[in-house]
């Protein structure tokens, strides 16, 4: 088996989503007593939170490059970086190590294609939202369309990420929220949500909605332990 190497921390609250989705996902195919090899590097969120709100990606990527390098030398043979946003600075990241990232949005189109959805709706931080590194690359490299809300929706969704989810509070008014602009994006013709943050699924989970909803840490994890069980490479 592959050890799985996972840049956490982004927050806690998703890198426990992850760490659990990873172990129940090798259990389930191996069975027994088999868990996940992993080797995780957790940050403290509070640093990259704030160099992210005042622009400073470089120096993100820096924090980043080095945990990578902690996890590599642990022993990881690929990594994963447990939140979309951070995706920003994956190429950064990747010239750092020798081992290859399985990228977050990659994974995600994989499934999305494999299930016919050429339009679809993204959730997440106005980083993930407004700038290109992502959604470019579900276009760029699936051909897949992608909208994402309105601003004051766009607000809406960042400021109970960072102010809510990633404190790990659960908020019912902010589910009525979130679940107001999924059914928008949905009239809007996307045939699917994707739930481009980390923790959005501690809010929203499909059994909410009719509209199908793409949960990034589910699929990323479900990736990582395929690729972690078999002979496959990236
Ligand atoms: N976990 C979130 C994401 O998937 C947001 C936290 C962060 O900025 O990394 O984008």
């Amino acid at each position: 088996m592959k050890t799985i190497g996972m840049l956490g921390g982004m927050s806690w609250e998703s890198t426990a989503s992850y760490y659990k989705a990873i172990n129940e996902g090798v259990k389930s195919e191996l069975g027994g007593l088999h868990s996940a090899k992993i080797c995780l590097y957790s940050v403290n969120f509070d640093e990259i939170e704030k160099l992210q709100h005042q622009g400073k990606w470089d120096e993100t990527a820096l924090i980043l490059a080095e945990a990578a390098k902690s996890v590599e030398a642990g022993g990881a043979d690929f990594l994963i970086i447990c939140t979309n946003t951070m995706h920003k600075v994956a190429s950064e990241i990747e010239s750092n190590v020798s081992i290859p990232i399985l990228h977050i949005a990659d994974a995600t189109a994989n499934k999305l294609v494999i299930d016919g959805i050429k339009k679809v709706g993204l959730l997440g931080t106005r980083f993930t939202m407004e700038q290109d590194f992502y959604k470019s690359r579900l276009v760029d490299k699936f051909g897949i369309e992608v909208i994402v809300p309105a601003e004051n929706d766009r607000v809406v969704v960042h400021n109970i990420i960072y102010d809510e989810l990633c404190r790990g509070v659960i908020n019912s008014d902010s589910k009525e929220e979130y679940l107001k602009i999924v059914k928008r994006l949905h009239e809007q013709g996307a045939e699917a949500v994707i739930l481009g943050c980390t923790e959005i699924a501690l809010l929203i989970q499909q059994v909410h909605t009719e509209v199908p909803l793409y949960d990034t840490t589910e699929i990323h994890a479900a990736q990582a332990v395929q690729l972690a069980i078999s002979d496959m490479e990236i």
